[in-house]
């Protein structure tokens, strides 16, 4: 990629303002074809005689940046002429240098540094362009940027001179080509009203949370500065943002006096309305567009039944993850985290792989994830660190071996297992190995559940139970029976384990809905099962037919009861709309899914706590359950990319219709049910190369490629 180009940073630090490096150069005729090389630490855009190179946003991701920085290649052909030319690149601080305001390295923030490689290939002869000593900086019109912050652009700053640069480093090994899919901007969304609320502000609604960048026409006298900050929700009728906590997420702009089309760059928020502050004239809707923007992934798969609430719930969950997908799976997009949460991504990659085809965005993530892989074989709990030390956390660190296994089940491909084996090996090695050290170990346990939580401990050996599970059969994929022989003894030993401390009487001694949940889903021990699953009906019975469970408990919830014969139980806690509930977000008006239960308290406010997203996807694994159950498209581990498909309906007499579809390599499965005159009538689509296998009622069914229609 780089035979020539040096890291170069400005001599000295320009604080707030972003450096724009750049370098002129004369082509002699009109270029054949010219290609760059670039990345920079930070964040930065590029341009060729002032024109954007690309749609490409927030390049160049987020990665384990000393370890892994992305390089992206760019056909700047069109953009060269005959005569002198410009390269430049705006560098903001990004995800690299982010200062971020609770990280726990404070001395996060360094230098944003930048280097590129130009091929320019003409009839004359070829022309190299290269960072290097002998290129410039300005200041440039970008004040200020951050991912957190928001930016503050003055289109009246005139940079006057240029300051000299430095070199800064050669080319290091961390530089790799680009693996995650590039962020874009998707779809262009419109505000719905512009309010004036109880205060008198002129706040903007885009009618749902959308995450993104805000594009705007304005004309205001030359030195004014406007104002935009984002908010999710309102509080009694007026702006609110308190549960962005530090992040500013704003945009400031100082008008010249020219009108002016303006999106900002360099940062991104998650918002659904827009307070305006010193705006120049009366707002008009159609000056403003959110530029929603996300890793731009084939969308695969769609649901939709009888309920239009759970419909609204569905179409929550679907944009919880375009919001949190940029680069890396996110917990959330508005506040000062944004982090690549590990155990948020794990809770929801079952969910996102039949969403959309997120085999190369996960497999970039997990490189990220296994670089931050510690000596000792343990796992952090926020992958890339991002400036956080992070440590090992049951349900979270486990992502190292639940993604990888999962990723392989929805697309078939074992070559995920083969390149994480090493970090996923050494992950159970390190659980094993510190023993009661790692189970009594610090973990973030059923994280905003509503019942006081369930024994940390006993989350870690369930958990770690599921995991050595999954190694061994990693094993049996990967050819080595040997390893797997010794997963599978290690797996005994922690169901021993788990007996002797936690089972009494043919009980778990723990009783919460969790604690009965991951037993019985991580088969920890299958002889009590039907005890533990008494146990937990008895227990949402008791909350009032409702739930309990936090992050680790709430995505097998509704599997563990219909995978067990009490479909009417997940049912009844499915379309509950009391509070801890799905719907319950969705009646309040939820538009993503919320990071509580009770974001939005029965009595209208807003939950005190300021860590209250409401654009956090955790609680949308409840989306697999929807396709697998309700709708019934299941993997087969045995056959896994949908090879075999198992068709395994739930139906419900609360619901008279379900119907999903999931795109695969072979083509579209589809699965639907209908209610007719007292029967059920089903069908499925198989596409060409695969096999079914359907349970309906009773009966099960080989099904080959076309559509089957059943009536029962
Ligand atoms: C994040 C999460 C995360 C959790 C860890 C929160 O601040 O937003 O979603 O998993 O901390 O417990």
């Amino acid at each position: 990629m780089f035979s020539q180009a040096l890291w170069i940073k400005t001599e000295r630090d320009m604080g707030a303002p972003c450096p724009e490096f750049y370098t002129r150069f004369v082509c002699g005729e009109e270029p054949l074809r010219a290609f760059a090389y670039a990345t920079a630490w930070g964040v930065y855009v590029l341009y060729v005689n002032g024109v954007r190179v690309g749609e490409d946003m927030l390049s160049p991701g987020c990665t384990e940046y000393d370890k892994r920085l992305q390089v992206e290649k760019y056909d700047i052909t069109a953009l060269l002429r005959k005569g002198e030319n410009e390269i430049s690149a705006v560098v903001s601080t990004g995800w690299h240098a982010v200062g971020h305001p609770a990280a726990e390295e404070p001395k996060y923030y360094k230098d944003r540094a930048f280097i590129l490689e130009a091929d320019v290939i003409m009839n004359s002869g070829d022309l190299k362009v290269a960072t290097g000593e002998s290129w410039l900086a300005r200041e440039s019109k970008y004040r200020s940027a951050g991912i957190y912050g928001g930016v503050y652009y003055d289109s009246t700053f005139e940079p006057y001179e240029s300051v000299p640069v430095a070199v800064c480093g050669e080319p290091g090994a961390n530089l790799i080509p680009r693996e995650g899919v590039p962020i874009r901007c998707t779809e262009r969304v419109s505000p719905v009203e512009i309010k004036t609320t109880p205060k008198g502000e002129t706040v903007l609604d885009f009618g749902r949370n959308v995450v993104g960048t805000i594009e705007f026409r304005i004309d205001g006298p030359r030195g004014a500065v406007c104002g935009i900050s984002c908010a999710e929700i309102l509080k009694d009728g007026n702006f609110y943002n308190d549960n962005y906590r530090a992040a500013k997420s704003r945009i400031d702009y100082v008008c010249d006096g020219r009108p002016a089309v303006f999106r900002a760059e360099h940062t991104f928020f998650g918002f659904r309305y827009l307070r305006l502050e010193n705006w120049p004239r009366k707002a008009r809707l159609s000056d403003f567009t959110a530029c929603k923007i996300m890793s731009d992934m084939t969308r695969t798969g769609y649901f939709e039944c009888s309920d239009e609430r759970v419909n609204k719930l569905f179409g929550n969950i679907v944009r919880g993850q375009e919001g949190n997908f940029l680069d890396i799976p996110t917990d959330c997009p508005q506040r000062d985290e944004r982090l690549g949460w590990t155990g948020d991504a794990q809770v929801f990659v079952r969910c996102a792989s039949l969403n959309y085809d997120i085999e190369s965005f996960y497999r970039k993530w997990l490189r990220d994830l296994a670089a931050c892989q510690k000596e000792d074989g343990s796992l952090v709990y926020i992958a890339p660190r991002c400036g956080w030390a992070s440590s090992a956390s049951a349900g979270w660190s486990d992502a190292a071996v639940i993604c990888p296994w999962q990723i392989y089940l929805t697309y078939g491909n074992d070559d995920v297992l083969r390149e994480n084996y090493p970090m996923m090996a050494r992950w159970i090695g390190y659980m094993y190995e510190k023993g009661d050290g790692y189970l009594n170990g610090k973990h973030f346990g059923d994280w905003l559940c509503t019942d006081g939580g369930t024994d940390n401990a006993y989350i870690a050996l369930c958990y770690r139970i599921y995991s050595t599970d999954i190694m061994a059969k990693t094993c049996r994929v990967i050819g080595l029976p040997d390893k797997a022989e010794e997963y599978e003894k290690l797996a005994s030993e922690s169901r021993a384990l788990f007996k002797e401390r936690y089972i009494k009487d043919g009980l778990p001694t723990v009783v919460t809905q969790t604690a009965c949940v991951l037993m019985i889903c991580f088969k920890a021990a299958p002889e009590c099962d039907k005890g533990a699953l008494d146990l937990l009906c008895k227990l949402i019975k008791d909350n009032g037919d409702r739930l309990s469970t936090g992050f680790l408990g709430t995505p097998y919830l509704l599997h563990v009861l219909s995978d067990n014969g009490r479909a009417d139980v997940a049912y009844t806690l499915l379309l509950q709309t009391e509070c801890p509930s799905w719907l319950y977000q969705v009646e309040r008006g939820a538009t993503t899914m919320w990071e509580r239960w009770d974001g939005i308290l029965p009595s209208g406010e807003p939950h005190p706590h300021s860590m209250n997203s409401f654009n956090h996807y955790a609680y949308g694994a409840v989306g697999d359950w929807l396709y697998g159950a309700m709708a019934g498209i299941n993997v087969d581990e045995a056959a896994p990319g949908f090879k075999n498909v198992i068709f395994r309906p739930v139906t419900d007499p609360r619901i008279d219709y379900a119907s999903a579809s999931v795109g695969t390599k072979r083509g579209v499965i589809k699965s639907e049910w209908r209610r007719q005159d007292g029967r059920i009538d089903y069908t499925f689509v198989v596409p060409r190369g695969a096999t079914a296998t359907a349970y309906v009622e009773g009966r099960v069914m080989k099904l080959v490629a076309g559509k089957t229609r059943v009536t029962v």
